[in-house]
């Protein structure tokens, strides 16, 4: 589902930093992979470059099978609908209430206010905010931000879930609750998921495979059980 060759990331300055320095990974349809790494190894940019939110330098980056690294804008925005992304802080509408936050992406497609409807009222279900739905950001819990942010990445029906350190600023319970979510929707809409942590327990609890990322570089990856139960 994603194929990323040899990509590497110079971010420019008066003192380049070499973020990416030649990663390459395969993550097959349906999994749910994790990519895990100390705070400046990387996972942020190598995470931005899968939907392009940061230009690689070099590399290939293929999304569903198409090649993203040389579309026109117009083809990159079409081919993002097939990657959503859920972020640490939210990144919620502090004006808008939960429905209209969700709302947000199909409105920008110029969905009817019908179709949109339709498509919200199941995902306020599935990620358990159907009473919620006329609250603001503000009244609501970490976790339930969260799951607006989730509905939110899904309502444009995203073939990739890309996840940001999304359990970072939780608490255990409610990070629990959440990984569990991601489980849920990985397994109901068959979703891909990458998500990046720098927390081990994240990547024990529901990825398949799992990339150590360290200064710029995979130094390990495989099945998660291979990687950590080496002696
Ligand atoms: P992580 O997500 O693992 O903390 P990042 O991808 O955020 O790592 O950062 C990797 C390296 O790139 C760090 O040295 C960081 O300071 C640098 N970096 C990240 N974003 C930028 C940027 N926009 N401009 C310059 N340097 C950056
Ligand atoms: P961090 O991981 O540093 O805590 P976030 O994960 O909250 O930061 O946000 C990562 C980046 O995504 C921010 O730098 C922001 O510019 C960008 N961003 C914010 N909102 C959106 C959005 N709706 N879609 C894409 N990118 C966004």
């Amino acid at each position: 589902m994603i194929k990323l060759t040899n990509v590497t990331k110079t971010y420019v300055g008066k003192n380049d930093v070499h973020a990416l320095k030649g990663v390459s990974l395969t993550v097959e349809p349906g999994e749910i992979y994790g990519i895990i790494g100390l705070s400046g190894a990387g996972k942020s940019t190598l995470i931005r470059c899968i939907n392009m939110l940061e230009k690689p330098t070099e590399g290939s980056v293929i999304v569903d099978g198409q090649e993203l690294t040389s579309l026109s804008t117009d083809k990159l925005r079409e081919a993002r609908k097939k990657i959503g992304m859920i972020f640490q802080h939210f990144n919620l509408l502090s004006s808008r209430t939960v429905y209209d936050n969700i709302a947000f992406p199909l409105e920008l497609e110029g969905r009817s206010k019908q179709e949109i409807e339709q498509t919200i009222t199941p995902l306020l279900e599935l990620v358990g905010l159907t009473d919620k739905k006329y609250h603001y950001p503000s009244q609501l819990s970490g976790g339930q931000k969260q799951r607006v942010g989730i509905a939110r990445a899904l309502a444009n029906n995203p073939e990739v879930l890309l996840c940001d350190e999304a359990t970072s600023a939780l608490d255990p319970q409610t990070t629990k609750s959440i990984l569990e979510l991601l489980q849920d929707v990985n397994r109901k809409l068959k979703l891909t998921i990458v998500l990046i942590t720098h927390e081990m327990h994240v990547i024990k609890e529901i990825c398949h495979h799992v990339a150590v990322i360290e200064n710029g570089l995979i130094i390990e990856q495989g099945k998660v059980i291979d990687v950590f139960t080496n002696p």
